[in-house]
């Protein structure tokens, strides 16, 4: 079918819940992508940070065939090798004891706060709420838009389930005046995405480990978009000197299959008891099979240091554009290769302008301009992107 035929059926057939460009994507390699019509772009925002190995990874793509050739679903009504490999894998690389796995990052943080609650149950403790960070974003459904701190997706769904109290993101205090003897959990993204990349402070991070040890509380970190190398090391949790008791994984996990994951201490992932959580897919085993040639890839490719160099060498990029354009440029907010740059001027038609010069970025969050590139990404590639909004910033 042409592009505009079938944008056409995209309209008919489809629930109208994306504004996208009229460009239909057909094939990737690499940094690269091109459209049906043949036309070439450097994508920049990788899948929403999910296509971190780029497009069409040899090895990622050998290991979901093989699996599908040998067995694709079985339920978890059964062992599969995949799956038990893959958790065993992400327990030996976090500093979590027992996996979970769903389907998407919405998904594995409802049952992070399952499992939080859960774990004050087994205490026959009356501890059922959540803490939750403004300007968060947690997920889509029921219980996890509850605890997304933006009211432009809450406003149409109201009431949301009670049980989620807000707090401001690298504010403390906020937290504390949050804190009541119900509390279970505080779950926070140590970068937010979403949100338009803002990096959590160190005291926060550290403030909050305390303030949960202390109210016996739960610390649940949301990594679906910065962990697993996108910040430049394999968990964001790690550039601060803290551990959380859960936490969740998904997009990049199966570099482009969907799952998440779902970890926990061994004190709080055993409170979860045959019957009490369960997905029919989750933890499927070409799924697994792509998670763990993600991982092996993030390890033989020594992406996640590439990734800290990379990040490096954008962050210097985009610190000379500042300067060059300062009167643009609010301010530049960088953590490994989330990149997040907060401009004075419209950020969606920045967006349209790069994608004219066949680059795919994103804005998020009001006007942040957000690049989130496969972790491959070369040196020049970042140089052609530099190259671009230099000459769209030059013209507005
Ligand atoms: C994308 C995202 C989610 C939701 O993941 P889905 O797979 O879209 O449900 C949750 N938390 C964070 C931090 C995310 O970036």
């Amino acid at each position: 079918m042409k592009t505009e035929e079938l944008i056409e059926n995209e309209k008919n057939y489809l629930m109208q819940t994306y504004t996208r460009p009229a460009i239909v994507l057909d094939k990737g390699e690499g940094m690269k992508v091109w459209d049906l019509g043949g036309k070439q772009y450097y994508d920049f925002i990788g899948g929403i940070a999910v296509n971190a190995l780029g497009y069409s990874h040899p090895k990622l793509v050998q290991a979901i065939k093989n699996q599908a050739e040998k067995l694709i679903h079985c339920s978890n009504l059964y062992y599969s090798e995949p799956q038990i490999i893959l958790a065993q894998m992400l327990v030996e690389l976090s500093c979590g004891d027992k996996v979970f796995f769903g389907n998407s990052g919405a998904e594995v943080n409802e049952g992070a706060i399952k499992l939080a609650v859960k774990y004050f149950k087994e205490q026959n403790k009356d501890k059922h709420k959540i803490i939750y960070m403004k300007n968060s974003f947690h997920g889509r459904t029921i219980g996890t838009l509850a605890a997304t701190g933006k009211y432009k997706y809450h406003k149409d769904y109201l009431p949301l389930l009670p049980k989620f109290k807000q707090a401001i993101f690298n504010d403390l205090n906020s937290v504390k005046e949050a804190v009541d003897d119900q509390v279970a959990a505080i779950i926070v993204e140590p970068v937010q995405g979403e949100g338009g990349i803002n990096i959590a402070s160190k005291e926060f991070i550290e403030g909050l480990r305390e303030l949960c040890n202390k109210k016996g509380m739960l610390l649940i970190f949301d990594e679906i978009q910065c962990g697993l190398g996108r910040t430049g090391k394999v968990f964001a949790y790690q550039y601060y000197n803290v551990e959380p008791d859960i936490l969740t994984l998904a997009k990049s996990l199966g570099g482009g299959i969907p799952i998440g994951a779902l970890i926990a201490k061994e004190k709080v992932a055993s409170s979860f008891k045959p019957g009490d959580h369960g997905t029919t897919f989750g933890g499927n085993p070409v799924a697994c099979a792509a998670a763990i040639a993600y991982l092996k890839v993030l390890q033989e490719e020594n992406l996640v240091t590439k990734c800290k160099e990379k990040g490096e060498y954008f962050k210097k990029k985009i610190k000379e554009l500042k300067e060059k354009y300062p009167k643009f440029i609010k301010e530049a907010r960088i953590i490994g290769l989330m990149v997040g740059l907060e401009i004075k001027k419209d950020g969606p038609e920045v967006v349209k302008k790069c994608l004219e010069k066949r680059v795919l970025i994103n804005c998020t969050a009001g006007n942040v301009l957000r690049f989130l590139p496969p972790l491959i990404v070369k040196e020049e590639e970042i140089d052609y992107l530099i190259e671009v909004l230099d000459k769209i910033f030059k013209k507005i």
